[in-house]
């Protein structure tokens, strides 16, 4: 059966037609699902009769807040939900001035392999559905009694490795009739899948792309990021700037410092050189540790050396606050104990 929150508007309002309703009825429907109904009978303004027949035909689903953590120093919120079949993502709800900013799963586990990342730790068990991807920030919405006005899709999984899905998914949130997040409210980070990347600018969505770069130089990058030897840096720059070409939107790149890895100040050079000339931003990050990895994160003497001779050089960077340093906010890390206590199946 077909889940009903994969549906985009127009094709909710093809499968109503063939069940012999109404085009109105498509904005009914769809207005209930984006508030997070727990059933059809929710849908008080439709008939029984119609309430049964969308039970008979489409599959509602409704993730369940397994977890819940409260961070006691900024308000961070994280869930661990468990979906349809016993699977589980995790997903944060952020408080940023500028508004509550989620961050979302795409995948149940990732197939990366990136040497710092706990989401990576047990491979890939499955994609998630586009409607999947929006309960997370449905039901965090109605949960916490917030409002979410920004979307990241930043947590475990790689959106890329997930494409037509987290397509349908941009499509579903951005859409007028529904929730209706604008796209330039939307950020997709990526480990650099290039080809990806490039069918992606050719639907010339307005959303913020954000690339994982993590190191300058393919030696060092290889060893964090397993995907750097499909796709090195060369050629992961290629793919965003045609990216920027035909989007017109700047990329940004994220950069985690692990101590002693990718902090060094010719690091810092390399990485000015590689992006001069590119409208470019750079996200400096403090590496989250994980315990199964033997990369920890940089001083913040560091972090700042290496800010300041990017700065020189004119590219744009900021530093990264760690939002819910209290409560395991780093991606995978919920979901990556809760296995391990048992809690859950995976
Ligand atoms: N798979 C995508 C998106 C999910 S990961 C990607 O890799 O881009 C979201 C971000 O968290 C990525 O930039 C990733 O590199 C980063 N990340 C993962 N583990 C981390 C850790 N231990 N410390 C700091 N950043 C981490
Ligand atoms: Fe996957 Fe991203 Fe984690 Fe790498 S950092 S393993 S791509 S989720």
């Amino acid at each position: 059966m077909t889940e009903i929150k994969s549906l985009t508007f127009d094709e909710l309002k093809g499968q109503l037609a063939a069940l012999g309703e109404k085009p109105f009825r498509a904005g009914q429907v769809f207005k209930w699902l984006h508030q997070g109904v727990g059933s059809f009978d929710e849908m008080t303004d439709l008939s029984k009769a119609l309430r049964q027949k969308l039970a008979e035909s489409f599959v509602l689903t409704v993730p369940k807040a397994v977890r819940r953590q409260v961070s006691q120093l900024d308000g961070t919120m994280k869930y661990l939900w468990e979906l349809q079949g016993g699977d589980c993502v995790e997903s944060v709800l952020m408080r940023y001035k500028h508004g509550n900013t989620a961050c979302v799963s795409t995948q149940v586990g990732c197939r990366m392999g990136c040497a710092f990342c706990a989401s990576g730790l047990f491979g890939l068990k499955r994609n998630l559905s586009a409607g999947e991807i929006l309960d997370q920030i449905l039901f965090m919405q109605k949960d916490s009694g917030e409002n979410i006005h920004n979307i990241v899709l930043m947590g475990t999984g790689e959106p890329l490795d997930n494409y037509e899905n987290v397509l349908k998914f941009l499509h579903i949130v951005s859409c007028e009739q529904g929730i209706n997040i604008g796209q330039r409210h939307i950020s997709l980070s990526t480990s650099g899948l290039a080809d990806k990347i490039e069918t992606l600018a050719q639907e010339k969505l307005q959303i913020t792309l954000s690339i994982s770069l993590h190191a300058p130089d393919n030696g060092s990058r290889s060893k964090m990021m397993p995907v750097n030897k499909s796709f090195p840096i060369e050629r992961l720059l290629e793919a965003t700037g045609r990216y920027f070409d035909i989007t017109g939107r700047r990329v940004s790149y994220e950069y985690a410092m692990a101590r002693g890895v990718s902090d060094r100040p010719w690091q810092a050079e390399q990485l000015a050189k590689l992006l001069r000339g590119r409208p470019a931003h750079v996200n400096l990050i403090p590496l989250n540790p994980v315990k199964e990895s033997a990369l920890q994160p940089s001083t913040r003497e560091s972090v700042r050396r290496f800010q300041e001779i990017l700065e020189r050089h004119g590219i744009a960077a900021t530093v990264r606050r760690r939002l819910g340093p209290d409560i395991d906010a780093a991606c995978g890390q919920l979901r990556r104990r809760n296995i391990e206590e048992g809690g859950q199946k995976t």
